[in-house]
């Protein structure tokens, strides 16, 4: 079996204890993984800290650091099967997935942020008074980054890019069902040249465990946490005993919205990507697919057909297109919702072991589980709508605002309805596409702050105006 061990100070250790890593197609461990706790977050921060404070991090230009970070990515592009095959072996993406998007994405995430906070301008500011202040913008110091498992490596390269690029050090837990794309990472920036206790990983659960000794720390700078809204809302407690300012991107229930003017074959072919993508397990899923009446028969007839093609199987084999769930414990949880569901099931069910197979939910009351909260899952809700107001209504009535799309040939349309959905992200006419310039986050329950660009920049650093008599 593989084993991972924590990465503190430059170093692979395993201290303690450890835990296997289940590979969820095969259902048997594949991998052992050091165990965190308290002493190891202890550990993990100390290092960190010392890196931040002695260390030539923080202090580097951003052409040397960026040109570390920039080797990095090559070594991600390099290594780009290993990493795959992390990802893949701890939570059942398809290999092809994380082969395509996940690796090359993350090799492009720590490009961008390490050319951006380069290129970056920072105000100056002539005053009336005579005098004339400017900005510099400061590493913050010690980041904790808390991911979760859809996304292992791609998510965490979010919040580890432009915390180092901007001269952070960090220390990183991933979630526990899937560390092992965390341990290559570190491994790999050691590799790269970037020096020990800039890139901390520490493993281990959340509650009692490694995770909340982290974000318990005071010794911690800025916390950002990807994850579930009721974790987000513990870890938002823990940084306000330290006033440690705190990022959350948590839960979604992205409304998807076709009305009878979309043009069908793309509204249909990205409606099936926004559901079905990594079996569903994507904050951004469009799990509440709402079609105008006058193309509801036809929409449905063409997406039920295409759910029904979708290949679901061994993530390793390249024609899969959906694999199991990420853990029995979420098999579980989402297997709930598919038998409970309130309404009618077009299609899909259970699959063979943890896989749920596309499944397509009609006659759902608004008010059932299904319909509100976040199932994480391949499985949608279809309801139909009659007009522009409420569609706009029904997509806004969740307390999650994370995203919405819009399928609509109307660009007057687009606009408007665009304007008045309450959700961070609203994709018109596609899903998924990013601009890392752009903002990334969510309204209510679906998180604080932004990620991206300038905003990543005002949360990795400290502001500071200086301002001079001239
Ligand atoms: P989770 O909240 O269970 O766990 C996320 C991370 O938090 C893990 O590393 C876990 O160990 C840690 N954690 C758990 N309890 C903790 C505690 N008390 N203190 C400190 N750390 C703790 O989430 P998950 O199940 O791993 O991920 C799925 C969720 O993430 C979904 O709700 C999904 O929508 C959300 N998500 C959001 C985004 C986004 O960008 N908004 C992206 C991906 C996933």
């Amino acid at each position: 079996m593989d084993h991972f061990g924590h990465v503190i100070d430059g170093e692979e250790i395993t201290p303690g204890p450890t835990f296997d890593s289940v590979d969820p197609w095969t259902r048997e461990p594949w991998a052992t993984v050091a165990l965190g706790g308290a002493a190891e977050a202890d550990l993990a921060v100390s290092a960190a800290r010392r890196a931040f404070d002695e260390g030539p991090w923080p202090r580097m230009g951003f052409a040397e650091r960026g040109a570390l970070i920039h080797r990095l990515a090559d070594l991600i592009e390099e290594h780009a099967q290993e990493l795959a095959l992390a990802d893949s072996r701890d939570m059942g993406k398809p290999l092809a997935d994380a082969l395509g998007k996940d690796v090359p994405r993350t090799a492009q995430n720590f490009r961008f942020f390490a050319d951006h906070a380069r290129l970056a301008m920072a105000e100056t500011l002539p005053m009336d008074s005579g005098h004339h202040a400017y900005t510099r913008y400061e590493p913050a110091g010690v980041v904790a980054a808390v991911a979760p498992w859809n996304f292992p490596l791609m998510l965490e390269s979010w919040k580890v890019a432009p915390a180092l690029a901007w001269g952070n050090t960090v220390v990183l837990k991933p979630a526990e069902d899937t560390p092992a794309s965390a341990t290559i990472l570190a491994r790999l920036a050691r590799a790269a040249g970037i020096p020990p206790g800039v890139l901390n990983v520490l493993h281990g659960y959340g509650p009692n465990s490694a995770g909340s000794a982290l974000t318990e720390d005071p010794r911690v700078d800025r916390i950002t946490f990807t994850g579930e809204s009721g974790t987000g809302r513990i870890i938002t407690g823990a940084a306000a005993r330290n006033l440690t300012p705190v990022s959350l991107e948590l839960g979604g229930k992205g409304a998807n919205l076709v009305f009878a003017d979309a043009d069908l074959d793309n509204a249909v072919d990205w409606s099936i990507k926004a559901i079905f993508t990594n079996a569903g397990q994507v904050c951004l899923a469009g799990s509440r697919l709402y079609v105008e009446r006058p193309i509801l028969d036809e929409f449905l007839a063409r997406f039920v057909a295409a759910a029904e093609r979708l290949v679901i199987g061994d993530p390793r084999d390249p024609a899969t297109q959906i694999g199991p769930l990420a853990s029995q414990a979420h098999y579980e949880k989402v297997r709930g919702y598919v038998e409970n569901s309130a309404g009618k099931v077009l299609t899909g069910g259970l699959g063979d072991g943890w896989t749920v197979k596309p499944t397509v939910v009609v006659d759902a009351p608004a008010d059932s589980p299904i319909m509100c909260e976040e199932v994480f899952g391949p499985v949608v809700t279809v309801t139909p709508f009659d007009s522009e107001a409420e569609a706009v209504r029904v997509a806004n009535d969740s307390p999650y605002g994370l995203n919405a799309m819009v399928f609509t040939e109307n660009l007057s349309r687009a606009h408007r309805v665009s304007a008045q959905l309450r959700a961070g992200t609203i994709w018109t006419n596609c899903f998924f596409v990013r601009d890392l310039r752009a903002p990334f986050g969510g309204f209510a329950d679906s998180g604080w702050g932004r990620e991206g660009g300038n905003f990543s920049r005002e949360f990795f650093t400290e502001p500071k105006a200086v301002v001079m008599a001239i």
